[in-house]
């Protein structure tokens, strides 16, 4: 049985893992985040749900349309009307989002599958049948190929600590890859917000970029949360900056949607890759190493949680087609 080490349990690693398990492949994917779904994250604080990485995501090629719809009858995800006009036009591509938060869509593309968490892989290395990772709790596993789907200066660090040299070409393509960083906010408020529906607010200028209402977006229905992006410039220039004090400066600037005095405890976070900001065209790069070696994630193709979809089908199906 052909096998597999999928490193990074977000959307583009469970979409390859799941089609290459589908076609009979033996599967381990391997994450160092305590759960799953990387950038499709959702925090709990007290009764409340809040997204606090990938917001929402539309369908627009036949693939995801097909596994989307999938999701939607499981009733895992549903449809925010976000790009809805005022007279309530429908948009081109509806916008979805996690039933639950976004997590629980990575929670349910992970079922049945063989995912160890809190397992950072940290070497590489070729074996005589294939290839090797080791973790930082000292856990080796074996395959035929790997897949990883890091964000692309990540992959460049492992490669590197693994004295994995690629070909200058295929190093400058993952060099081209640029993320934007992005400090996000998740508060709790202990009243009904001032932002009108759907439940967001898009800044084309200013500290903020983002501001969401998790209980008008449906995840959150036994408490009010809300999400706020900082925009990629201000992110920039406060990723070092103290978190708290950072948290407390982007509240303040949304205090005409969200009272100040309503808003309890609150959680930052420092999104170093956030959006893709360049990236490569193709949906992955197939590494001139002695063994499979795929390198893929939102990174390649459209950069957002279609793009990280596609990128890790893709994948699969060349494994299952180079067999
Ligand atoms: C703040 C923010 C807002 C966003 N908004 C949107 C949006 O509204 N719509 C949209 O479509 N997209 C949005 N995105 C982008 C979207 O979240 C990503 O494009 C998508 O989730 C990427 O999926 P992925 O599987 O490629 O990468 P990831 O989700 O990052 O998964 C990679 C995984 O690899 C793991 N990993 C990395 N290195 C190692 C290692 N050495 N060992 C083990 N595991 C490792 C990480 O822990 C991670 O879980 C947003 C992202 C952020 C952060």
């Amino acid at each position: 049985m052909a096998s597999c080490i999928v490193i990074g349990a977000g959307m583009a690693g469970l979409t390859a893992a799941r089609e290459l398990t589908q076609n009979g492949w033996e599967v381990v994917v391997l994450d160092k985040g305590r759960g799953v779904g990387g950038r499709m994250a959702t925090r709990r604080i007290e009764n409340a749900r809040a997204d606090h990485g990938a917001q929402y995501f539309s369908a627009r090629t036949p693939d995801f349309k097909q596994r989307v719809a999938q999701l939607k009858e499981a009733g895992v995800v549903s449809e925010w009307h976000v790009g809805h006009t005022s007279d309530g036009d429908l948009p081109p591509n509806p916008r979805f989002v996690g039933t639950d938060g976004m997590s629980a869509v990575a929670k349910y593309l992970a079922r049945d599958l063989a995912v160890k968490t809190a397992q950072r892989v940290v070497s590489v290395a070729q074996t005589t049948l294939g290839c090797s990772v080791t973790t930082d709790t000292g856990h080796i596993y074996e395959a035929d190929a790997l897949v990883v789907t890091a964000p692309a200066p990540q992959i460049i660090t492992l490669l590197a600590d693994s004295a994995i040299e690629l070909p200058a070409t295929e190093l400058a393509a993952l060099r081209s890859i640029v993320y934007l960083p992005c400090i996000a906010v998740v508060a709790l408020t202990g009243q009904a917000t001032n932002i009108p529906k759907p439940g967001n607010i898009k800044f084309e200028q200013g500290a903020v970029a983002w501001l969401a209402d998790n209980q008008q977006k449906g995840i959150s229905p036994l408490q009010t949360s809300v999400t706020i992006h900082a925009s990629a410039a201000f992110s920039s220039q406060n990723l070092e900056t103290d978190l708290d004090g950072v948290g407390q400066y982007l509240i303040d600037q949304v205090a005409e949607w969200v009272a100040p005095a309503s808003v309890g405890q609150f959680q930052v976070h420092r999104w170093r890759y956030s959006l893709a900001e360049r990236r490569h065209p193709q949906p992955f790069i197939t590494a001139s190493t002695p063994f499979k070696l795929l390198l893929g994630g939102d990174g390649f193709g459209a950069g957002n949680v279609e793009g990280a979809f596609q990128s890790g089908l893709q994948m699969a199906q060349y494994l299952i087609n180079t067999q």
